[in-house]
């Protein structure tokens, strides 16, 4: 089975009542703040949500979407006749981060035909390794860290990640060839689909950026532009407390604790003012080379997980091309998007504004794929 072709997904939109669309995402992640963003932009909103978690997203009044479609099996949706009934709602999908995990990256693009914010073109080229570090490091010329193709490379602090560690779990560092080899041993890893990354020292900061292909209003790109709509750090379990032992490494390892970076939250913050123009440049540089390789690009929510060097140089460690959780840091708005709205402008409002401004304009189907 190929891709669903953009015109069967545009033929739909087409037929949309342009007063009735109605915004929808699964309810997980960062699907409150979707839904709350839609609310303040005059939007109806659609809730597809598992049986158990109703109560949940009913006890925020604001952020409850208008109805609910409950499902036993998120997959379900994939169904003809699920995605018969969005259609017939008039519904515009928002992908995050969860919605792509339930349903898989290829279901999405041979199977789901519900119109969808974004570019379905970018899951290629971030769910592959390769394709990503072509587009990041050689087409957009961001500083990325060393990947050794085979361990026996090793010659840095490295962090290793394997296919089916999820969220951080289970990554590991190593320095040299025969730790690598120790630790697979140790850990059972046989399936050798590890990436091996050097390990940045610096300072995470997960940058939000949404790139709106015809507004005007924020950094200039090839075509349209680009706002910073917040940044975040992760507080990652447990590797961010681990300091708290007050162990070396050494004592840690033998007491049995081993360091994990699964995401349990995130916290604002802001960048020194000066870095600012660097962090745009690198967002423009990730866009225009997305427009190059997969027209029209990355449209709407996406962030770069970076780390700031004691040099304060930006470096790219990995892309995720939608709305992240980080966002939910500011339903209310971030200091970046107070400046460029002076008023609280989530990640989520500002997917609703988009929408609003294309069908206002009659492009829509610039903006959904
Ligand atoms: P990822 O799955 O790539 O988002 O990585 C999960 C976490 O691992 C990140 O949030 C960082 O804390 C850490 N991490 C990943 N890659 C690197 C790297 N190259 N250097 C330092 N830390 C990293």
């Amino acid at each position: 089975m190929g891709m669903i072709p953009v015109s069967r997904i545009h033929g739909a939109l087409e037929k949309y009542k342009k007063g009735d669309i109605k915004i929808a995402t699964v309810c997980s992640h960062s699907a409150l703040q979707i839904f709350a963003g839609a609310h303040d932009e005059g939007f109806k909103t659609v809730g597809i949500c598992a049986r158990d978690r109703v109560d949940t997203y009913k006890a925020f009044g604001y952020a409850q979407p208008s109805e609910f479609v409950v499902v036993d099996s998120i997959k379900d949706i994939l169904k003809p006749s699920m995605q018969d009934e969005l259609v017939s709602k008039n519904v515009i999908l928002v992908p995050h981060g969860s919605f792509v995990e339930y349903l898989g990256a290829k279901n999405i693009e041979d199977k789901l035909y519900v119109p969808m914010i974004g570019n379905r073109a970018v899951l290629d080229w971030e769910s592959d390794r390769k394709k990503e570090r072509e587009w990041l490091s050689e087409k957009s010329k961001v500083s990325m860290p060393r990947v050794f193709s085979s361990p026996d490379d090793i010659d840095c602090l490295c962090i290793v990640k394997f296919d089916g560690a999820k969220g951080g779990s289970g990554y590991f560092k190593v320095a040299s060839p025969k730790e690598y080899y120790d630790e697979v041993k140790k850990r059972g890893i046989t399936d050798g689909n590890t990436t091996i990354q050097e390990y940045l020292v610096g300072v995470r900061y997960y940058m939000h950026y949404f790139y709106s292909p015809f507004s005007d209003k924020g950094y200039p790109c090839k075509r349209g532009s680009l706002e910073l709509t917040g940044i975040d750090r992760r507080d990652e379990s447990n590797i961010d407390e681990l300091h708290r032992l007050g162990m070396s490494g050494a004592e840690m390892a033998k007491a049995g604790v081993d360091a994990s970076y699964t995401v349990t939250g995130n916290t604002g913050c802001v960048l020194r003012e000066s870095l600012l123009p660097e962090v745009f440049e690198i967002g423009k540089r990730v866009v225009d080379a997305s427009c190059d390789l997969f027209s029209p690009g990355m449209i709407g929510p996406f962030c770069l997980e970076t780390v700031v060097t004691p040099e304060l140089e930006i470096k790219v460690f990995e892309a995720s091309a939608r709305i992240v959780a980080g966002t939910n840091i500011y339903a209310d708005g971030s200091p970046y998007s107070y400046l460029s709205y002076g008023k609280p402008v989530s990640c989520g409002r500002r997917i609703a504004l988009e929408v609003k401004d294309a069908v206002a304009k009659g492009r829509l189907c610039d903006i959904v794929g």
